[in-house]
């Protein structure tokens, strides 16, 4: 099974993603995760790219093209994918769609989660994660049940995301309604594009995911 998950920072991509994970054993593909990978290891190209992300604005297609072609080529993606973070240009959903040929392979759904703009910066800003198993949580709305201890793995230490300020998360919003948004009008043409309601609690998303899914 192949699949895109497309919605704004917020929406709930990378919940979704590790519960899809798990339910279809596919793997997701984050290019957010990966470019923060290459970030952590200090590299000359982490630096540029650290850089462009604190500013909120997207990294070149190019580097995320090549990036996510390698990467399905690996055995974990033999099962399936789904790719969150991507495509964000209708260049990278061009280029997207010519991979997939290439390969011979083909998307099964391409999926919007759709979420009212006002409550993503705090959704965004709220968030954060443990340090050792990745776990998300919310200051508000997702909380530990013992206070600064990973329900999941009891680890005691958690991390924010460096772009999940106030100031970077509203250019990470202009650019999605700017560059990103405009895709699901690509994938609509093709008579792929569905819909989930984005708003609704973490469990009744997964359910209406699943329901697209089977
Ligand atoms: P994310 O984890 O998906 O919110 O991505 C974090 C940041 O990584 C974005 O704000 C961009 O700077 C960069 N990024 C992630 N995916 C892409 C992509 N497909 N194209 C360009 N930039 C990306």
């Amino acid at each position: 099974m192949k699949l895109i998950l497309l919605g704004a920072p917020g929406a709930g991509k990378g919940t979704q993603a590790k519960r899809l994970e798990e339910a279809y054993g596919i793997v997701q593909l984050s290019t957010g995760d990966m470019l923060r990978a290459e970030v952590a290891s200090g590299s000359d190209l982490g630096k540029e790219l650290k850089a462009v992300m604190e500013a909120g604005n997207l990294v070149t297609d190019e580097l995320i093209i090549s990036m996510i072609s390698s990467r399905v080529d690996q055995d974990d993606c033999a099962k399936g994918y789904i790719l969150d973070g991507f495509p964000r240009t209708t260049a990278q959903a061009e280029a997207l769609d010519s991979m997939l040929e290439e390969k011979g392979q083909k998307l099964d759904s391409v999926i919007e989660m759709e979420v009212d703009e006002e409550v993503l910066v705090g959704r965004i800003t709220g968030r954060y994660t443990c340090a050792k198993c990745g776990q998300g949580y919310h200051d508000e709305f997702q909380k530990p049940a013992k206070e600064g201890v990973c329900d999941k793995c009891g680890a005691t230490e958690f991390t924010r995301r460096a772009d999940d300020n106030e100031e970077t998360v509203r250019s990470r919003l202009v650019a999605y309604r700017e560059q990103t948004a405009p895709i699901a009008s690509h994938y609509d043409a093709k008579g792929m594009l569905k819909k989930v309601d984005g708003m609704a609690d973490i469990d009744e998303v997964t359910s209406q995911l699943k329901a697209i899914l089977g």
